[in-house]
């Protein structure tokens, strides 16, 4: 009970600050168009004043979202890790139901192997869960963005070797990344798909498995593919323990 009260307090004041903020966005993202606006007609026009005026007025603007995107995250970071165990199975199928539109939208066959008891692992489902759709989004639109080949696949496969470990392999035959894109992709505001992308969701999802003492490793071939292998400590049978609760690290 007291871990649904302290959810529910965490979803109230959310909700209370996005909605307090939705306002405000939308003013900034207002004042964002008419700088860039005012910027196309001083360039258009040849006016350096106008221009130099509707930089400092774009400029101010995306400081500001920026500012606000931090001050988001820093909730999320206070926001505390809630632990327990779960069926490997569960946290597979809420993600693949999670996923299963976006590819069906994009035309990409998504495909699930999981060996016959794949076991428990000690998780916050809803962190993990966000995690995994993450990486899987960003496997779909990998996909989206190949024009070259003509069936786009995403598999997910969980392996239980070694035994202490259950390892989530994400593989997409998308557009692939570069060595500077791989080296990049989980760091913050860092995205390849301009004003479709934040460059949110690998940052949070790569804390996210630290958080959890796991580990991510990437193999990407440009106009090929990429091959992620995400491992968790998994949790021998019989040896279930409290709760833990852990902040998100910075
Ligand atoms: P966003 O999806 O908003 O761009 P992310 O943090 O989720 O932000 O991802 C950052 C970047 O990492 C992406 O823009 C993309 O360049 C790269 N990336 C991540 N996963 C893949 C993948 N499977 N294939 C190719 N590029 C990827």
């Amino acid at each position: 009970i007291t871990q649904i009260r302290q959810l529910q307090d965490h979803l109230t004041s959310l909700g209370l600050m996005l909605g307090s903020m939705s306002h405000g966005v939308k003013g900034m993202l207002t004042a964002l168009d008419g700088g860039i606006y005012q910027l196309e007609t001083g360039l258009q026009k040849k006016d350096e004043a106008r221009v130099a005026r509707a930089f400092d007025q774009v400029k101010t603007m995306a400081d500001k979202i920026r500012d606000m995107v931090l001050e988001i995250l820093n909730y999320a970071r206070s926001r505390q890790m809630q632990y327990a165990p779960v069926p490997v199975t569960d946290l597979v199928e809420s993600v693949m139901k999670n996923i299963r539109p976006a590819a069906l939208k994009s035309n990409v066959i998504c495909e699930v192997f999981l060996p016959d008891a794949p076991g428990i692992i000690e998780i916050d489902s809803v962190w993990m869960e966000s995690a995994l759709v993450n990486f899987l989004e960003n496997a779909v639109d990998a996909c989206a963005y190949d024009h070259e080949k003509p069936v786009h696949k995403v598999s997910l496969t969980v392996t239980t070797e070694p035994e202490e470990r259950v390892c989530f392999r994400i593989q997409d035959n998308g557009v692939g990344m570069d060595q500077e894109t791989r080296e990049k992709m989980f760091t913050l505001f860092f995205t390849s798909k301009g004003s479709r992308g934040t460059g949110l969701g690998l940052f949070i999802a790569y804390r996210v498995i630290q958080q959890h003492g796991g580990t991510v490793q990437v193999t990407s071939a440009l106009n090929q593919g990429t091959k992620l292998i995400i491992c968790l400590p998994r949790i021998p049978p019989g040896s279930i323990g409290e709760n833990g609760v852990n902040p998100l690290p910075s």
